[in-house]
């Protein structure tokens, strides 16, 4: 994944410095919360948590603290132990042919939120079944892209923007602007004068939906983002785009509100302070 940064520094010296210490905040995370990496943090405890209590990191803390609270919200449509059947849908984008129903029962039978057992207090996690995956891949991109500006403000550069993917955030606004001027890239065009640009600061935008990664099987598309209640891959066409005080916030409820779609993804933002949303369909 290609990860990129734009600051406003008084020297090339102090912006490399900063970018550096970023970057290297940047691939820490991503030794953690990595599903792609066996020997992550997140990979060794999905081998090791199976029926009894290990502990983890903050920042896994963090992660799981969220996901979790982000399930029970949305009544598990986002679900980080939907890892089996991201993982079928993967495939599924490399042989282009359908996973079968046997192959989705099984996967649906290493699943559910429910099966974590979280220990805030003591941060301490177990999971009920074997062969449990848990798959970041919704909302840690964005909490990286905010750990990425507070370095970079801890380096004295406050006015700078970090983008993966979809997940962009952003801190003070460039000399002579008011913000960083966003294109929202799926505005309905009925809203598109008020709505589709905005002058960002000190919050992040995340988009989520099937525009890049997707596979099409008898001229229907199934996104990489899966319902996990059924273990089938979005057929919703859904597009989201959510602007929040940060990028944890802002990537999880982009790809909560892919999966559970109008009206209940405008529902859940009502819970959410500070926050906005844009959502459109495609086809
Ligand atoms: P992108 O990775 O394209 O930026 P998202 O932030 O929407 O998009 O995250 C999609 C990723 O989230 C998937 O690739 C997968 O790793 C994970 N995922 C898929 N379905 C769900 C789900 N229902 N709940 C939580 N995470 C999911
Ligand atoms: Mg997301």
């Amino acid at each position: 994944m290609r990860m990129r940064i734009v600051v406003y520094a008084p020297s090339e010296t102090q912006a490399v410095r900063a970018c550096q210490s970023a970057f290297a905040k940047v691939e820490a995370i991503e030794q953690i919360a990595s599903d792609y990496r066996p020997d992550s943090e997140l990979m060794t405890l999905c081998r090791n948590a199976v029926g009894r209590q290990v502990p983890v990191s903050a920042t896994l803390g963090v992660l799981l603290e969220r996901s979790l609270r982000l399930s029970r919200e949305t009544d598990g449509a986002f679900d980080i132990t939907a890892g089996p059947a991201v993982k079928l849908w993967r495939e599924a984008r490399r042989t282009q042919t359908m996973p079968s129903n046997a192959q989705i029962r099984e996967a649906l039978s290493r699943m559910g939120w429910q099966k974590i057992r979280w220990r805030a207090r003591a941060r301490t996690i177990e999971l009920a079944v074997q062969g449990m995956e848990l798959d970041l891949g919704g909302i840690a991109k964005g909490y990286a892209c905010s750990e990425a500006l507070t370095v970079l403000k801890q380096n004295r550069l406050s006015i700078a923007m970090v983008e993966m993917g979809g997940d962009l955030v952003f801190g003070g606004a460039p000399p002579h602007a008011n913000g960083w001027n966003v294109r929202i890239p799926h505005a309905h065009p009925a809203k598109l004068t008020q709505q589709s640009s905005l002058n960002i600061t000190e919050a992040a935008l995340s988009t989520s939906g099937d525009t890049e990664q997707f596979v099409e099987i008898n001229g229907k598309r199934y996104s990489h983002i899966v319902d996990p209640r059924t273990g089938i891959g979005l057929t919703n066409r859904t597009m989201a785009t959510v602007l929040a005080p940060d990028g944890i916030t802002s990537d999880s409820l982009a790809t909560a509100a892919c999966v559970l779609g109008a009206p209940k993804a405008y529902a859940l933002m009502r819970q959410y302070g500070k926050t906005q949303i844009w959502l459109s369909q495609a086809g």
